[in-house]
């Protein structure tokens, strides 16, 4: 075949090779980028996008619910799944389309087709058997779910991707994990009417995050009718017609409709041809990259979930247009990885920026900790069980606000805006400056004046 000559060839359409192939064309780049599956990558077709819209469609009910105090007579609300993941599948495939005519307004057609290294400048085309040579590779193919060890039964076990395809909703349904994804979806399908059972192997979910996170969620999850087991794992999984009977390692059982497991991404690294080219691997089993994303290979560029640094879609984003800035705008830009706020789509959501306080123990000589939990004033009327939690750490010798957690309703919406000010290394003097919004949950952040704790120096005084 042929040899055709571009200065970029992108593998992997997702949130981080369409940004950085759209910049890199924007500087004069010739571009070209493989895309196995579909345009738009993770976030778009199987990941952020449609969970969020499977987040929304779960909260009716409790809006149905919470309706009544407020005076509303609402009958007996019902529930269509085949509507919802319709509906879903129609605005992913809309986002998909804008996605591609964002890369072809740049002069960038992705071609469709799994894309192996052949060499430092080449790229095979699996589709076709086409080779092209490159001047630059970017690998941004991003991760993939993993299932553990093999344990029998595995055959029966979906994993996100599979969720969002269902055929019906399941009446009961088992789901292996404790992180972010795990905790969504035991959210999604409690709200949407299914039986819930939540497995994780260790001692509370969402590890990783403040322990007092962790513990106002597992119990908010609880109070809206979801099993959290924490300590065990699935040991196996039988079918017997149309139920599957989930072995815990406890030697319990769980029958259910469908089981899912959430126990983690890996690096999408398999059989890309990396070997070839000596690329280095790293233990976390990402291609290992430097601040610029450059690999151990100098014509190869990683950027995403398949470096294994900070596996978010903004984080993707920005790699890619740092890459492209680094390499062909002539403005060498690392990515800082510090400070990046994130949310849990949760039941309550969960909103969070900087250091646990595990962490700012570990880090900090004195630090003092600020927290309140409290009725969210909507549960006065609707006599909603739920309670929202709010936390903030701060250096006690700078006064700089380092950690801000939040349990409640509009977390996500909150922390992006208070990422801002701890991003400026806004202190605690700061937000006590700053006059609240009345009558908000948001104005607790501001009003905080009791210390809960305080570590290090000022507690030996
Ligand atoms: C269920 C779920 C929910 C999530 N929710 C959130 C959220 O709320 N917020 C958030 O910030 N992040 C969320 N994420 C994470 C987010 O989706 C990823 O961090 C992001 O998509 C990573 O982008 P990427 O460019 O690295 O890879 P991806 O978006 O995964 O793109 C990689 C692309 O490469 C393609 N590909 C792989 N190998 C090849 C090959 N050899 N040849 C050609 N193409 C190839 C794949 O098909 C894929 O389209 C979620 C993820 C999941 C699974």
């Amino acid at each position: 075949m042929a040899a055709e000559n571009v200065d970029l060839f992108v593998i992997g359409a997702g949130s981080g090779g369409v940004r950085a192939a759209r910049v890199a064309a924007s500087y004069g780049a010739r571009v070209m980028i493989a895309e196995e599956f579909r345009v738009g990558g993770t976030c778009v077709i199987r990941g952020c996008v449609p969970k969020k819209l499977l987040v929304y469609a779960s909260r009716f009910a409790e809006e149905f619910e919470d309706a009544a105090g407020f005076g509303w007579t609402v009958p007996a609300p019902t529930f269509h799944w085949p509507s919802l993941t319709a509906n879903v599948a129609r605005e992913v495939a809309r986002l998909e389309a804008a996605y591609t005519n964002t890369l072809e307004r740049f002069n960038v057609s992705p071609v469709k087709s799994r894309a192996v290294i052949e060499d430092a400048h080449t790229v095979r085309l699996l589709a076709t058997g086409e080779s092209v040579r490159a001047e630059t590779i970017l690998i941004a193919t991003g991760a993939w779910p993993h299932y553990g060890p093999k344990i029998p039964g595995l055959e029966h076990v979906i994993s996100s991707n599979e969720a969002f395809h269902l055929s019906a909703l399941p009446k009961r349904i088992v789901i292996q994990g404790g992180g972010y994804i795990a905790v969504e979806f035991a959210g999604i399908f409690a709200g949407l009417g299914s039986e819930v059972t939540l497995v994780y192997r260790g001692e509370n979910i969402l590890r990783g995050f403040d322990d007092d996170v962790r513990e106002h969620l597992r119990n908010e999850m609880r109070s809206r009718g979801i099993t959290v087991t924490c300590g065990h794992t699935v040991a196996a999984v039988e079918k017997f017609g149309d139920e599957l009977v989930t072995h815990l390692s406890d030697r319990s059982t769980i029958a259910a409709d469908q089981v899912m497991f959430a126990i983690g991404r890996r690096p999408n690294v398999m059989g890309l041809g990396l070997d070839k080219v000596r690329c280095i691997i790293a233990e976390h089993g990402g291609v290992a990259v430097d601040e610029y994303s450059r690999s151990s290979v100098p014509s190869i560029y990683a950027v995403g979930d398949v470096t294994h640094r900070v596996n978010l879609t903004p984080v993707a984003i920005r790699e890619g247009h740092a890459f492209a800035d680094t390499v062909y705008g002539g403005k060498p830009t690392p990515v800082d990885h510090s400070n990046v706020p994130t949310a849990v789509f949760s039941q309550p959501e969960v909103g969070v920026i900087g250091l646990t306080e595990r962490q700012a123990r570990e880090r900090l000589a004195r630090l003092d900790v600020y927290k309140t939990s409290f009725r969210p004033m909507k549960a006065t009327l609707s006599g909603r069980d739920t309670r929202s939690f709010m936390k903030l750490l701060v250096d006690g010798d700078s006064d700089r606000v380092v950690g801000c957690h939040i349990v409640g309703p509009d977390a996500a919406e909150l922390i992006q805006v208070i990422g801002i000010a701890v991003k400026m290394g806004a202190t605690k003097a700061d937000f006590d400056a700053t006059m609240a919004v009345h009558p908000t949950a948001a104005e607790e952040l501001v009003t905080l004046r009791e210390k809960a704790m305080s570590y290090g120096r000022a507690a030996a005084e």
